[in-house]
């Protein structure tokens, strides 16, 4: 596969008064995974659609292996695209469907054999391509689409939302196989997605939208841990932010109900922030004791609390542990079999690491 490089330069798009793209950059190098992570509205499709060709932007460049491609027209950037509509056609076999974006390249009959055979390899529907679409389950008529997308091998495949129309098992099943087609080809990929988890376990890069803008972009682990504002944390996943007066800026510590101190890692301005500061920690980062066990690491923030509620799920018991002053701490414990250990009024301690923990404040 021909892979290649994509570079955004202060990619923006306005539609009347409103901007849905701002300034986005990102440079893309050959073979990664790249998502565009955010809520519905953020700007993710406008900003696929002008890489694509299909929306012109207002300001800013689009760079495929350093050639600028900003004023090109959609078929000349030869670019892969899956959609969550699968957009096949229903009258055309697989293999039809497949050997079209050879036959409007004018490939030869022997080369486009040669390549269908190959791409259905690739999905793994060997044997299929006599089927019509409707033949196919909504995973198969994906897995055509993908093949549809690579098989002209195009420097940089685009997906928008693509698993967004199966069912939760086979959508984790289909991010797995798509990563490892990913992987195997040394593709790079553009992938759209309102999906934390999807984005998690799909990408090299995620770049996290918001209001058309990124917000924050680096490796799942680093955007998950280290969210860099209160927005991008809890887009991620569940996020506890404890309100508070800031006891002192330097040791990145807040002072909560009933006196409580809690110290952090890391101190972040935020411009969500009004006025007080909010500490941020991860569910599963905290552990809750019986109140009177003192076990834990030395140096943790311990707080004091009664378990208010209580929900199994499945892999796991979240705890609403209630610390004073209406403020409920989720805590989320993996079921080991001796689960759950608390029930609801139950007197506990939850614990967890400074380092574990951000404050965001308002500067
Ligand atoms: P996402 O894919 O993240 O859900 P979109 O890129 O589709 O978001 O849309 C971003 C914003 O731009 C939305 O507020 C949407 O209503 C607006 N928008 C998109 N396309 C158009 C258009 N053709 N005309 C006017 N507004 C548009
Ligand atoms: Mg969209």
């Amino acid at each position: 596969m021909q892979s290649g490089s994509l570079r955004l330069e202060r990619l923006t798009k306005r539609y009347a008064a409103a901007t849905v793209v701002a300034e986005v950059s990102v440079a893309i190098p050959s073979g990664q995974f790249f998502s565009l992570l955010g809520p519905s509205g953020s700007g993710k499709t406008t900003t696929l659609s002008m890489i694509a060709g299909f929306v012109d932007p207002d300001e800013g460049r689009i760079l495929i292996e350093d050639r600028d491609v900003t004023r090109l027209s959609p078929q000349y950037r030869e670019l892969g695209m899956v959609f969550q509509n699968y957009a096949l056609f229903p009258h055309l076999s697989v293999a039809e469907n497949i050997a079209f974006p050879l036959r409007v390249r004018r490939f030869g009959n022997a080369e486009r054999e040669e390549r269908v055979t190959w791409a259905l390899d690739v999905v793994r529907l060997a044997g299929f391509e006599r089927r019509l679409p409707r033949e196919l389950s909504g995973g198969q008529q994906q897995r055509v689409a993908l093949a549809r997308a690579v098989v002209f091998q195009p420097p940089v495949v685009l997906m928008d939302e693509p698993l967004g129309a199966l069912d939760k098992n086979l959508r984790y099943q289909m991010q797995v196989e798509i990563k490892e087609i990913q992987r195997r080809l040394g593709m790079t990929v553009v992938y759209v997605t309102h999906d934390q988890e999807e984005a998690m376990n799909m990408s090299d890069v995620i770049a996290i939208m918001n209001h058309g803008r990124i917000e924050q972009m680096g490796a799942p682990t680093d955007v998950y841990e280290r969210p860099g504002s209160i927005f991008a944390g809890k887009f991620l996943g569940e996020a506890n932010l404890i309100e508070g007066r800031i006891d002192n800026l330097r040791s990145k510590s807040l002072a909560v109900a009933g006196g409580t101190i809690l110290r952090a890692s890391r101190a972040i301005v935020d411009e969500e922030i009004a006025e007080g500061a909010k500490h941020f920690v991860r569910p599963e980062r905290i552990a809750v004791h019986a109140a009177n066990d003192a076990t834990g690491e030395a140096g943790s923030n311990r707080v004091a609390g009664k378990v208010a509620r209580l929900s199994f799920l499945g892999n796991l018991v979240r705890y609403g542990v209630d610390i004073g002053a209406g403020e409920l701490v989720t805590v989320d414990a993996q079921n080991s079999g001796r689960t759950p250990a608390f029930g609801v009024g139950d007197a506990v301690t939850a614990a967890w690491r400074p380092d574990d923990a951000i404050l965001y404040h308002h500067g």
